[in-house]
């Protein structure tokens, strides 16, 4: 038998620190990406010189080291633009996640609204998913 159960306060608190690790590991992913992704772009010339870099031959590392320290002056202002979007973009999908316990219908941002079942959604954040029968 399993079933939808309402949380506890405690269990609440402990979905919101879940769902704010969630976000934030999706923040850091995103912005590490960027961090990789735009100095190499910069940094081997694929973006600065795209006419030229087909065929100019590598430049010096001095050069080098100062298009990656201009690409990661670029890249970390826009790294932390887009940790702090990605952040709030999956916390607001984690929270607007909902579930009809009745059957199991999954919605979104439509807490509280009847479904087609006649059971009403309710967040995931207050329901938890029980196996029971053991
Ligand atoms: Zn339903």
């Amino acid at each position: 038998m399993t079933l939808w159960v309402e949380r506890t306060p405690d269990e609440v608190a402990g979905w919101n620190r879940y769902a704010g690790r969630e976000a934030r590991w999706q923040g850091c992913l995103t912005a590490a990406a960027i961090l990789v992704i735009l100095p190499l772009l910069f940094a081997g010339g694929w973006l600065v010189n795209l006419r030229a870099s087909a065929t100019a031959p590598i430049q010096g590392p001095g050069s080098f080291a100062r298009r990656l320290a201009v690409a990661l002056a670029i890249a970390v202002p826009v790294a932390c633009v887009a940790y702090r979007f990605e952040r709030q973009k999956e916390l607001s999908k984690l929270s607007r996640s909902t579930v009809c316990p009745k059957c199991e219908a999954s919605g979104k941002g439509n807490d509280g609204s009847v479904c087609s079942c006649g059971g009403s959604f309710v967040s995931l954040s207050r329901v938890k998913w029980v196996e029971g029968g053991s």
